[in-house]
């Protein structure tokens, strides 16, 4: 029925000069996201992008391009070819393309009774009818053709439940009957390169999937305290990564050795402050990272106010030690709204796993929710910050995650 699948990119499309690398970055992100499907013919025409596959195959690629950064909107389409003499389109032709729409309407449409309206879009100019022509047939075979089947259809021009969209384009005829969206943004991998600290929480993932969707592409850091953390929990951060990838393509998990940053900052600090120096000391470690690897930004799933570490005295402290801007998509968000981005994109089941938190272990009963940067310093005087960093990056562990989409 469908043979190819229509593609509306909406941001890019402001990008001018750029715009074709944008696009090209999007096309190569769509194979990859199909690539387990099949090789498939991608053309890039009037500012959409067209993807040609087997009808059998066409609803499992929607269902993978519609989280694809970058993409608005998918048409699951049929194309009906009328030639290079679109002026000579004649009365048979029209036959047949009324029956292509009659078989589309009655696959689709399952829920009666209903309304619907056609709408017609013509690009080429030669075509030798007029919309509001082609509208009236349309509509008109249509009612004719389901009515005969005794279900009950009306024409509804104003808000119809089914809208039967027809494009008229240079030799070809296009139809579709619905639109589905895609995540929005900018394409995987046009935005640069950053480093999320990814912990196993619900937050950090999310944090992610939003730098993703605004065109970044990520490598990824999690602090490991072992024995205090279990190879569970490790196991939990890798199937994230997972998740990350599969929407924005191989991400390598940094794993630095944590666990004598954490027994040195017990040791030498005072407990009020444990916490915002053992978040100053991931940062100075992301750094370090971030350098190597040529990323220019980090990015956490902070989110303002919260735990005690999340105040903005707890942001300054950690901004005042961070050599990279550090991304924080989720800092005004709602735990409720973070957790049902985690359930969309299929990280909150792993995330609520349960484990232990290298952060948790360590907390004091009563952290510093307003730690003064002239305390923080003078709390970390005892501590070997460049010889703690340097151990936990030369023990560190480095995945590569490279994830099918799924
Ligand atoms: P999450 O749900 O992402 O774990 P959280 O609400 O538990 O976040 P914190 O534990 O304070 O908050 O962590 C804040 C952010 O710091 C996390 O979102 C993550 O980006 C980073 N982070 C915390 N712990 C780790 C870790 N062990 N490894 C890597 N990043 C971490
Ligand atoms: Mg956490």
């Amino acid at each position: 029925m469908y043979d190819l699948i229509i593609i509306r990119y909406g941001e890019i499309g402001l990008k001018g000069d750029n715009i074709n690398d944008f696009i090209s970055q999007l096309v190569s992100n769509i194979k990859r996201a199909t690539a387990d499907l099949g090789d498939f013919e991608i053309s890039t025409v009037y500012g959409r992008i067209f993807l040609y596959a087997e009808s059998d195959k066409i609803e499992k690629i929607v269902g993978r391009l519609a989280n694809v950064p970058g993409i608005i909107s998918l048409s699951p389409a049929q194309r009906f070819r009328i030639g290079k003499k679109v002026a000579k389109f004649n009365e048979q032709d029209f036959e047949k393309l009324k029956d292509s729409v009659v078989e589309l309407f009655k696959a689709e449409v399952k829920n009666y009774p209903t309304t619907f309206k056609v709408k017609t879009t013509r690009a080429d100019k030669s075509f030798p009818m007029e919309s509001p022509e082609i509208n009236r047939e349309l509509g008109a075979e249509i009612l004719r053709k389901i009515e005969s089947d005794s279900v009950s259809l009306s024409v509804d021009v104003h808000q119809p439940e089914h809208l039967v969209e027809v494009e008229i384009r240079r030799g070809k005829v296009y139809l579709f009957l619905r639109r589905e969206a895609g995540p929005g943004g900018l394409p995987v991998k046009s935005s640069g390169k950053a480093l999320l600290l990814l912990s196993g929480g619900i937050d950090s993932p999310v944090a992610g999937w939003l730098g993703l969707k605004r065109g970044l592409s990520l490598s990824a850091v999690y602090f490991d305290s072992p024995p205090y953390t279990s190879e569970r929990a490790k196991e939990k951060v890798i199937d994230l990564a997972k998740v990350l990838s599969r929407y924005g393509g191989e991400i390598k998990l940094h794993i630095p050795y944590f666990t004598e940053v954490q027994q040195e900052i017990l040791k030498n600090c005072p407990s009020r402050y444990t916490v915002t120096i053992m978040r100053r000391m991931m940062i100075r470690i992301a750094n370090r990272l971030a350098e190597m690897n040529n990323e220019l930004a980090l990015v956490t799933g902070e989110s303002l106010g919260q735990v005690a570490s999340q105040t903005l005295e707890g942001l300054r402290s950690s901004d005042e030690v961070a050599e990279f801007p550090v991304l924080r998509p989720l800092i005004t968000m709602d735990k409720n709204d973070i957790i049902a981005s985690a359930k969309r994109i299929g990280t909150y089941e792993i995330s609520i796993r349960p484990h232990e938190d290298c952060c948790t272990i360590f907390v004091p009963d009563n952290p510093a929710t307003q730690p003064k940067l002239d305390t923080i310093h003078y709390g970390e005087e005892d501590l070997e910050i460049e010889e703690l960093i340097n151990r936990a990056v030369e023990k560190m562990e480095v995945i590569t995650i490279n994830e099918d989409a799924k």
